[in-house]
């Protein structure tokens, strides 16, 4: 029988298969370019686009395709045949170093943020052999980074590309003055957990609003909803279990490291968590992860919803990003160090984290806004919109100890530098970790857990890094001109954490005090996409950006429209299927089932006059108001739609969306959930919130 250590990665270009197809030179040649970023020799691309190309024949391929992360957040690809023609009318099966380097899609329908003029369709994708290239679908997929001809990039992979740079640049610079000189370079890893539920596919067919929003716009709430909390980590049904067991299968295969799979906490919800690995390539992998959830569930008769909130009144979908540095010597960071030397290292990267959250709480705000996530922050199932780090009740004393000179008052010179000598180990016991945080420190790593679970998490990750790498470039400096290395790095550990200590919050993030409280500390409650979203182009975001070459000014505000833009749409696809559904869907079934009520009571008065039938007579009247209102808050949405359309300026339109059109849309939801619980189980024309979540 086949194991899984048999197929694991069999379907991955990767290290060991380069070693066995290609020769020894060329190998070594690919590797040295990868290693230092250099552009590749097209006779070096020519021999391994052949070794590839005959790799992916033994395994039933027979086309190639430019594997990319354009800005919509999905991936693009545009399947290419290895077929080339020759003189005597056969065809040869061919892929050259030219075709396997560079791309040339037309991209003129995918979003530029005005970059790049439609009559300019070309942009170019280039592969980045940072990631290997692996057969999805009897398809060679070669991972890219995606750049208009002029130069500007236009993927989530480039710049997420350049952050890991600009980190690891900062990160041994600082090494360095620590006396790690072997370190030559620093990688950032990720191990996203990615959330989402799985429906019965005949019923998700029957609604419009998950076919076209991805999640219910309508729906009262059913008796049962979470409150018994018997999903959470419950046993597997068996059409769950059989869809679990072939995404790993499948995930396995490109090589994906998936770990962890269980229930959550809403009925229907999932989780699967991978090994973590460097920000890009889990960023590949997350990628591919979401797409076969969706592939995977469609063969087993199941969809599956990656939307933040496809319920209202139940759990919505996350991604906790979980998030560390690590050096090419294979050593983490943000673990705390066994000796005082390791303490003070790692002592100087915890308050780079900290003082860079605090810096930048707009910037991960924006990393995380959507139309969709806006549903779930804030919601008591998610961590708020305001931006905070739990550190832990003893982390957070020693930092406190430190900063009030409390911890090197009566100690020796050496442990009065940071008060570490006092304290042998540093806490690493994670068990009461606080789940309400948006950016907890998890005894070796920090987890972002505000992302949406239907996001790319190269954007939160860029921000992470650039932000970073800006704090540690602060640092280098100071520490590179100081005369007594010790004392300036006590200071600045020491000062840092006093400057930028408001940002620690390690109580609960869910109650109303901590809004209060972090208000008074004058942290940002950026509450909407349209709140958070103008921060981004504020000049000292703009500025961090330029100063690591991540983003031009332009780029931003490419972005900026990109998202903004996306955010209107978005709610405007909801609001348009909203007034289809209750036009062609609600309306006429309610009416039917109202006007089968009077004739009945009609005929029954006619066969017995003197019954009261207030039963009829009630629920007619209550049901025909219904109706009457409905039809006309309908209006008004649709109203508002046109209205909404006539908005040129990007930000005024997304502005109007969330202030007028989605508290009308709450108005039309409510009436129409009070509707559905006064109409007959057969003539409701839609499955409800019950069938749904308790379809598979
Ligand atoms: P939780 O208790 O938050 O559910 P899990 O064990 O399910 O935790 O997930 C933790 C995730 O963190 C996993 O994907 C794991 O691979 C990842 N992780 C662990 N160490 C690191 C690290 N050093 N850098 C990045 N991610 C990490
Ligand atoms: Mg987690």
């Amino acid at each position: 029988m086949e194991t899984v250590a048999d197929y694991f990665g069999s379907m991955v270009f990767n290290d060991k298969k380069m070693r066995e197809c290609l020769p020894k030179e060329t190998y070594k040649a690919l590797k040295e370019t990868t290693r230092e970023g250099k552009d590749l020799d097209l006779n070096i691309a020519n021999v391994v686009a052949h070794a590839m190309k005959e790799w992916a024949l033994d395994n039933g391929v027979t086309h190639y395709t430019h594997w990319f992360q354009p800005m919509t957040g999905i991936t693009a690809e545009k399947h290419e045949s290895f077929i080339t023609p020759t003189k005597d009318g056969l065809a040869l099966l061919e892929f050259s170093g030219k075709e396997l380097i560079k791309g040339e899609p037309d991209a003129s329908s995918f979003p530029s943020g005005g970059l790049r003029a439609t009559f300019e369709a070309r942009g170019y994708t280039a592969w980045d052999p940072s990631s290997y290239a692996f057969i999805k679908e009897k398809t060679l997929c070669i991972p890219t980074a995606f750049c208009s001809y002029s130069g500007e990039v236009l993927d989530k992979k480039t710049p997420l590309l350049r952050s890991m740079e600009a980190i690891s640049e900062q990160a041994v610079r600082i090494l360095h003055l620590f006396g790690k000189t072997e370190v030559k370079r620093v990688v950032t890893t990720v191990g996203p957990e990615q959330e989402y539920f799985l429906l019965d596919k005949s019923l998700f067919l029957k609604r419009k609003d998950l076919i076209n929003a991805g999640r219910t716009l309508l729906g009262a709430r059913p008796p049962k909803g979470q409150e018994m909390e018997d999903h959470y980590f419950g046993s597997l049904k068996p059409r769950v279990a059989a869809f679990m067991q072939e995404l790993d299968t499948e995930l396995w295969k490109l090589g994906i490291l998936a770990k962890t799979e269980h229930n959550e906490v809403a009925p229907s919800q999932h989780e699967l968590a991978p090994i973590f690995t460097s920000s890009n390539i889990a960023t590949d992998h997350n990628q591919l992860t979401m797409e076969m959830m969706k592939k995977v569930a469609d063969r087993h008769g199941l969809v599956c919803l990656l939307h933040e909130k496809p319920f209202a009144g139940v759990n919505g979908s996350g991604k906790h990003n979980n998030w560390s540095i690590s050096t090419d010597t294979g050593v983490n960071l943000l673990e705390p160090g066994d000796s005082p030397k390791d303490n003070e290292q790692f002592l100087l990267f915890l308050v780079a984290v900290i003082a860079a959250v605090d810096d930048y709480q707009d910037l991960m705000r924006v990393s995380v806004a959507s139309a969709g996530n806006d549903h779930r922050l804030g919601a008591n199932e998610a961590p708020p919109a305001i931006v905070s780090m739990f550190l832990g009740d003893e982390l957070t004393g020693i930092l406190d100890s430190i900063a009030n000179g409390t911890v090197s008052a009566n100690k020796a010179r050496q442990s009065m530098l940071l008060g570490v000598h006092v304290l042998p180990h540093f806490p690493k016991d994670t068990t009461d970790r606080n789940r309400t945080s948006p950016f907890a420190f998890t005894g070796n790593k920090f987890e972002f857990r505000m992302l949406g679970s239907s996001f790319s998490v190269s954007g939160p990750n860029i921000i992470l890094n650039t932000i970073i790498a800006d704090r540690l470039e602060i640092f280098a400096r100071q520490l590179e001109g100081a005369k007594d290395f010790s004392l300036e790095l006590a200071k600045l550990v020491k000062e840092t954490y006093q400057q930028h200590r408001r940002i620690v919050f390690n109580g609960n993030n869910y109650s109303s005090e901590w809004v209060e409280e972090a208000s008074r500390r004058g942290l940002l409650n950026l509450k909407s996409t349209v709140d958070a979203l103008p921060t981004f182009i504020a000049p000292k975001n703009i500025e961090v950006f330029k100063k690591f070459n991540i983003f031009s000014t332009t780029e931003i505000h490419s972005r900026y429209d990109i998202v903004m833009e996306n955010y209107s749409k978005t709610i405007n696809i909801e609001a348009l299927t909203m007034v289809d559904m209750i036009r062609r869907q609600i309306m006429p079934a309610v009416s039917q089932f109202t006007g089968n009520l009077a004739s009945s009571a009609v005929s029954k008065h006619a066969l017995v006059s003197s019954l009261s039938l207030s039963y009829e007579t009630e629920l007619v009247s209550q049901l025909s108001n219904l109706c009457d209102s409905l039809a006309k808050e309908t209006e008004t949405l649709e109203k508002l739609v046109v209205e909404a359309k006539m908005i040129s300026d990007i930000t005024e339109s997304a502005r109007f969306y969330h202030a007028q059109i989605l508290p009308e849309m709450a108005t039309v939801r409510a009436i129409c959930d009070e509707m559905e619980l006064l109409v007959s189980d057969k003539a409701w024309p839609l499955p409800t919130y019950e069938e749904l979540l308790f379809s598979v």
